[in-house]
């Protein structure tokens, strides 16, 4: 008999995306139809969401006061997803991003993702207007956070999870804001919604759900110790029985080198399409010859993702033949040290700064190796997407990075496991002493073209990490 879970998030790929967090709310629904369960997504409605739908949108649920304005629920399918959409106007109707606009952060983000899982919570009690109720509901992030506790507080007949992407973002509120949030008072304590004082979507959500996930075993372990927790290690801690670690897959059909448009098709067999897209990589780029391998980043510019120890450990790359294509965009300081570093050396550092999916194809397509120096990484995917391209992962050994990448140590080498190398702590240092080993490796042709191969011949695929979440949903209801 198919079961039914609703997935609340802010964000699904192919309606919106600012990170990995859509790609995995958009792959799931697929994923789970093998294993009978049907997905449906809500999200918020933002502006010209409702056109892509590619049915006529069904409404499937009104109110006439959510959170200060009407508000209805519009049921259709997208990519052959299920998506059902908050239409909210006086929330989500405004120009700008999902999260902020050109003022910062909105100032109403409490409002806006707690309205999002209130009606959740209420279509888990009552169900949809063509007669959808869900068994389970599977919040993600702190934007689904207080969907596990409107649903206690509702009484709503249904199992919850609740998915951490990311412990550094935890929808902090004010707590004056407790009524027009719709919730208890009396919950505004230490073991519920009180977080140092103020209000936490991620800690309601960690504190009421029936199951915690998050995107790899590493960051299931690290999630609980203060250097990861970022304060809520405590409250996962507490719940250790109910956290599990579940990777994410990639999406196969987008993330293949031999039916990937953007490439000229190669494959762990036939490996000759690679050199082509190499050379053509470095003249997109404008790069001189490049005798050693060619580096490539796909990624926020941020703090977290270690892009600051990249320019330290240039000088002695370039000098060993490397070379360095950069994609991304991120905080002014890390973009401005990026570019930096392509001006001084324009034949070997080639910079693209902004958001571009077609070109990062090309990127995979026709790197040697991709760097993701993260300081925290709860899954990651561009280290995955390395692996399916033949184009080695040069990754710190954190969270999900630690769980997808076998480092060329001696042993892995000559057990032919290897698929990438990794390197502990994410510090200039051992960042610089993974370069050199880079470099090294490269030189040895057979030994890297046999870790290339590992990594392509890895299953990459959502098909365990979707059986690992029914499996989880069966659980709840058997229990
Ligand atoms: P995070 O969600 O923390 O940003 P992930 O590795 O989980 O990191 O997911 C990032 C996703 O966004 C990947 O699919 C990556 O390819 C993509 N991405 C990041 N920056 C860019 C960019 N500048 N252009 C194209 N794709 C990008």
């Amino acid at each position: 008999m198919t079961r039914r879970v609703l997935s609340v998030a802010s964000e699904c790929v192919p309606l919106l995306k600012t990170g990995g967090l859509a790609d995995v709310v958009g792959a799931l629904p697929k994923a789970l139809a093998d294993h009978d369960w049907q997905m449906r997504v809500m999200m918020p409605a933002y502006p010209g969401l409702i056109e892509r739908l590619a049915t006529d949108p069904e409404i499937l649920w009104t109110d006439a006061d959510l959170f200060g304005g009407t508000a209805n629920i519009l049921g259709g399918k997208v990519d052959g997803i299920d998506v059902v959409l908050l239409n909210a106007p006086h929330l989500y109707d405004r120009p700008g991003g999902p999260y902020s606009g050109p003022q910062g952060d909105y100032w109403d983000n409490a409002e806006r993702f707690a309205a999002l899982s209130w009606a959740a919570a209420a279509i888990c009690k009552a169900g949809l207007g063509d007669g959808w109720k869900p068994d389970i509901l599977h919040a993600h992030d702190w934007q689904g956070g207080f969907a596990p506790a409107y649903v206690r507080y509702m009484k709503a007949p249904v199992k919850t999870v609740i998915t951490v992407h990311n412990i550094a973002f935890q929808g902090h509120a004010d707590p004056a804001k407790l009524a027009a949030l719709r919730l208890p008072p009396e919950e505004f304590r230490a073991d519920a919604l009180e977080y140092y004082g103020a209000l936490s979507s991620l800690k309601a959500g960690l504190v009421a759900a029936d199951a915690i996930t998050t995107v790899s075993p590493t960051y299931a372990n690290e999630l609980m110790r203060p250097e990861f927790g970022m304060g809520l290690q405590g409250v996962i801690a507490a719940r250790a029985a109910t956290v599990s670690g579940i990777l994410n897959g990639v999406d196969t059909e987008v993330w293949s080198p031999s039916k990937d448009p953007e490439v000229a098709p190669y494959s762990a067999a036939k490996m000759a399409g690679k050199a082509k897209n190499r050379a053509a990589l470095i003249k997109e780029f404008g790069l001189g010859e490049v005798p050693g391998p060619l580096a490539i980043v796909v990624s926020r510019l941020t703090a977290q993702k270690g892009i600051d120890l990249i320019p330290g450990a240039l000088d002695e790359f370039l000098g060993r033949g490397g070379g360095l294509i950069v994609l991304g965009s991120g905080e002014a300081a890390l973009e401005g040290a990026v570019a930096q570093a392509a001006r001084g050396r324009p034949d070997r550092i080639g910079v693209m700064i902004g958001y571009d999916e077609a070109l990062s194809h090309r990127m995979f397509g026709g790197g040697d190796a991709v760097l993701v120096p993260s300081r925290f990484e709860p899954c990651g995917l561009t280290q995955m997407y390395g692996l399916a391209y033949g184009t080695v992962p040069l990754v710190a050994a954190t969270g999900g990075l630690a769980d997808t990448v076998i480092d060329a140590n001696p042993a892995a080498v000559s057990a032919g496991v290897a698929t990438g190398l990794t390197f502990h702590p994410t510090d200039g240092l051992a960042f610089g002493q993974a370069m050199r080993r880079l470099c090294a490796l490269y030189e040895d042709r057979k030994t890297w073209s046999k870790i290339q191969r590992n990594g392509m011949k890895q299953n990459l695929d959502w098909s365990q990490s979707s059986a690992r979440y029914a499996a989880l949903y069966e659980s709840l209801l058997d229990a």
